[in-house]
């Protein structure tokens, strides 16, 4: 059975490597069909549809929308959408504006702390693409002043770190009625990031799924086998669609790989028709 991957991260955002660099992986690990899913931005898509067309992988539209939900960051994920609706489009850039605005602000927090880092070096870091915390963490190990990613956001930069700044983000159900405006499909992301499980996972998805969302990631590089199966369960429960994908994002995410997860990740193709067919594009 063909294998896929449904969430993959570039330089357009906080990826280390191009969309050419990472099709070029998936054609390596067997790969058929895959979507890059930057955060906020579908720019890497041109880039990839010429680099699949000529490795023979089926490139489908996606991209990873940072939203609010109850407080607490939530990620949806949005597949087989129209990327040139500019509806949409208009979205996506004020959702990088945004960063704009708290970037800038997280750099100033770390200089208060002490720390020697300007705004102008993560923009090198993060060259054209999204600008994301995982920039400013790079900038803040480059200097030493941290270990790995991992530890500039434990010590640093997570919600409710020193340098920690909210973001002006949408409210999770706006961010899915923008997919579904632009035919899409959305899905909600590394679920265990909602910090939710059992009934409450159940109620946020229902929730969320009365505004529009279509799928929930069952299948990701760091779900244990119990998360995986509550997961699977929880979409046959509410008939919600499942996707997976690696979350790929190169050396800022060490030991995970393009369609292998962290080596035992399977998506199987088998779950891209009804993604497909529940697309309006
Ligand atoms: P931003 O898009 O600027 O809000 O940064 C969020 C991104 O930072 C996420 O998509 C992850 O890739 C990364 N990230 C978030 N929390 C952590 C963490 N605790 N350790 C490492 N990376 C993280
Ligand atoms: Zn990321
Ligand atoms: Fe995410
Ligand atoms: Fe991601």
């Amino acid at each position: 059975m063909p294998r896929i991957d449904l969430h993959l991260h570039t330089t357009y955002s906080d990826g280390s490597h191009s969309p050419d660099e990472v099709i070029q992986f998936a054609h390596e690990a067997g790969v058929t069909a895959l979507a890059i899913t930057d955060h906020d931005t579908v720019e890497g898509l041109p880039e990839a549809m010429a680099a699949g067309e000529r490795l023979g992988i089926e490139i489908i539209s996606g991209t990873e929308l940072s939203s609010r939900y109850e407080g607490r960051e939530t990620h949806i994920l949005g597949y087989f959408f129209d990327w040139q609706d500019a509806t949409f489009e208009a979205r996506l850039t004020e959702l990088r504006e945004s960063r704009e605005q708290r970037n800038p602000r997280v750099v100033e927090k770390l200089n208060q702390l002490g720390l020697d880092i300007s705004y102008e070096e993560v923009k090198a870091k993060a060259g054209a693409g999204s600008i994301g915390r995982p920039h400013i963490a790079a900038v803040l190990v480059d200097k030493g002043y941290v270990t790995s990613t991992k530890d500039a956001f434990d010590r640093y930069l997570a919600d409710g770190a020193p340098a920690y700044v909210e973001r002006e983000s949408p409210d999770t159900r706006e961010a899915i009625t923008w997919i579904r405006e632009a035919g899409g499909v959305p899905v909600l992301a590394h679920p265990h990031w909602t910090k939710r499980k059992g009934p409450e996972l159940v109620e946020m998805c229902s929730t969320l799924k009365e505004a529009g969302l279509m799928g929930i990631e069952v299948f990701y590089s760091t779900h244990t086998k119990r998360q995986t199966s509550e997961y699977l369960e929880l979409a046959r429960k509410l008939n919600l669609l499942m996707t997976g994908g690696s979350d790929f994002h190169g050396t800022a995410k060490p030991g995970i790989y393009v369609g292998r997860g962290k080596g035992d990740l399977k998506v199987t193709d088998k779950l891209l028709e009804s993604l497909r067919t529940a697309s309006r594009v």
